[in-house]
């Protein structure tokens, strides 16, 4: 679907929001730090610009962010219980909603010094995002995007999640047609001005084969290997790609 002017601007102001969550939440991420205290972080923004969360109730989820660490790849809820530690790696997937439109954006971060393993996979996750992105042209084929991805991980040895996706986004948060992060076997939709994805690469140190934990929610990698998520919302423009979720 293409968004109008009007519509472009409130996602844009949404994803202003996104982007103040993912620096509230950033700032705060240090070893002794629950992902509730994150959660909280991240409502108090929502709460302050006079925003809407699009995560809590979504299907009964009970969090304005999902906080995943090490080898849980999304989907992750806070918790008072779950207290980041030294060396551990972070990923925080959060949304808010303005005007009834949506924006959509995640990162991965490292608590306190972590290893060189873990950086690089942090470092490989957000250079292949942004390979994706490069390819929301005007006339390009949406699934340039997965190609670009999976080339940017797969010559890093990395596994790409096949099983969880990027989407289309507007006045929902997850709209057709999906994004996925390698190439499905066809270039997909002619991409049109107007049009706005949530390109999202979760790629895993080891295999791509993922599990679901019995809170039903939780996503972790089936191996046990550590795992990075990034995501920004855009929009195809004439001028090329306009990202909404950065500050
Ligand atoms: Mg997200
Ligand atoms: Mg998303």
């Amino acid at each position: 679907m293409r968004r109008n002017a009007v519509e472009l601007d409130k996602m844009r102001r949404a994803g202003k929001v996104v982007a103040e969550m993912h620096e509230a939440t950033r700032a705060a991420i240090r070893p002794g730090v629950s992902t509730m205290d994150l959660n909280k972080i991240a409502a108090e923004v929502i709460e302050k610009r006079g925003a809407k969360s699009n995560f809590l109730g979504y299907h009964g989820f009970p969090a304005v962010i999902c906080s995943s660490p090490n080898d849980m790849i999304v989907h992750g809820i806070p918790s008072e219980t779950v207290i980041l530690e030294e060396g551990d790696i972070i990923s925080i997937d959060c949304g808010a909603i303005i005007e009834g439109y949506h924006g959509d954006a995640a990162y991965t971060a490292g608590v306190g010094e972590i290893s060189k393993a873990a950086q690089r996979l942090i470092d490989v996750t957000e250079r292949s995002m942004y390979a994706g992105i490069e390819q929301l042209t005007k006339g390009n084929r949406l699934h340039e995007v997965g190609r670009a991805v999976e080339t940017v991980a797969l010559a890093a040895g990395y596994g790409v999640v096949r099983e969880y996706v990027g989407h289309a986004i507007g006045t929902a948060m997850h709209e057709q047609p999906q994004v996925p992060n390698y190439w499905p076997g066809s270039p997909g939709p002619t991409l049109k001005t107007g049009m706005v994805f949530a390109i999202e690469p979760m790629i895993n140190i080891g295999g791509e084969e993922t599990m679901l934990l019995e809170d039903g929610w939780s996503v972790v990698t089936a191996d046990g290997s550590l795992s990075a998520h990034f995501e920004h919302t855009i929009a195809v423009t004439d001028n090329g790609p306009e990202i909404f979720t950065l500050p």
